[in-house]
């Protein structure tokens, strides 16, 4: 005897999964089982027999049909891992990208661990680069600013989530929160895509925020922004890291050089393409 209604027995793990592979990536499908049923993913593997019930079902049935309409796995499970942690995400934010951690990951490099620094993060989004770097520098002050009250409320949710008490958050454009404050780094992934760029209308990024992806005719508009405003806000010998598209290397360099940074150069992301472009404060 079941306690089920209908006199079928309810379907299998196993059945489910090989209905949704055929739909959707095999890994996807697991996942999105997996966090239909409040389990994980090594969780299902081991229990391909255990018969599903009716509410979770319904739940797999609708991110089933979600993700086959392409939203994202992200937002579906409403997180995404970055650097050593599992960050909370919405439609509010950008899903964080393993480009990003190279940033964070350069921007370290230059935090000596015993230094106190103070440290921005501009456009914090899901809170991703500005969380790493409290994690990995406890003594740091982190200030995440991003213009979007439901991004910072992600973000917010994500450092209370991971303990960290080092961050605070800001609302509002760039460095019109930080007015007339200075720090020893600013790091900033913005939105970087050329405003009329295919592929913003492909894929994951048609659900992702517009407003943290695109940024004028040429994409550079709010790098312009930093490039201009973020000498006034940086400690003499201060630090600036811009994460950008893989072929705008060259023009963020010359924005730098024009604005007045000096060493400024320009690192590869793990797929040996233009990243992250630095300069520093002169003395
Ligand atoms: N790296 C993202 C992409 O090209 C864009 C992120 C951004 O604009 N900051 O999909």
């Amino acid at each position: 005897m079941t306690s089920h209604a209908d006199s079928d027995p309810a379907p299998r793990v196993d059945a489910l999964l090989r209905a949704a592979r055929a739909r959707i990536e095999p890994a996807e499908a697991e996942l999105l089982l997996a966090h239909a049923l409040g389990r994980s993913r090594s969780w299902l593997f081991a229990h391909d027999d255990h018969a599903v019930e009716a509410e979770a079902r319904a739940r797999f049935a609708e991110l089933l049909e979600r993700r086959a309409a392409g939203e994202p796995v992200a937002y579906l499970l409403g997180r995404r891992g970055f650097w050593r942690f599992d960050l909370r995400v919405s439609p509010a934010t950008l899903i964080p990208r393993p480009e990003t951690e190279r940033l964070v990951e350069l921007a370290l490099e230059r935090l000596p661990a015993q230094d106190a620094p103070r440290i921005a993060d501009l456009g914090t989004g899901s809170g991703a680069i500005a969380l790493a770097l409290a994690a990995e520098r406890p003594r740091a002050r982190v200030l995440a600013v991003d213009l979007s009250a439901d991004a910072l409320d992600i973000a917010r949710a994500n450092a209370a989530e991971l303990g960290l008490g080092n961050v605070e958050f800001r609302l509002g454009d760039w460095f019109a929160p930080l007015r007339g404050e200075r720090f020893d780094l600013i790091a900033s992934n913005p939105p970087y895509i050329e405003a009329d760029d295919p592929h913003l209308a492909q894929g994951d990024l048609r659900f992702e925020p517009t407003s943290a992806l695109a940024s004028g005719a040429d994409g550079l508009d709010a790098i312009r922004v930093i490039a201009r405003e973020g000498l006034e806000h940086l400690n003499p010998g201060g630090w600036l890291l811009i994460e950008h598209g893989w072929e705008q290397g060259e023009a963020v360099r010359a924005l730098l050089r024009a604005a007045g940074w000096v060493e400024v150069a320009t690192e590869l992301d793990w797929e040996q393409r233009d990243r992250v472009t630095l300069g520093r404060s002169p003395g």
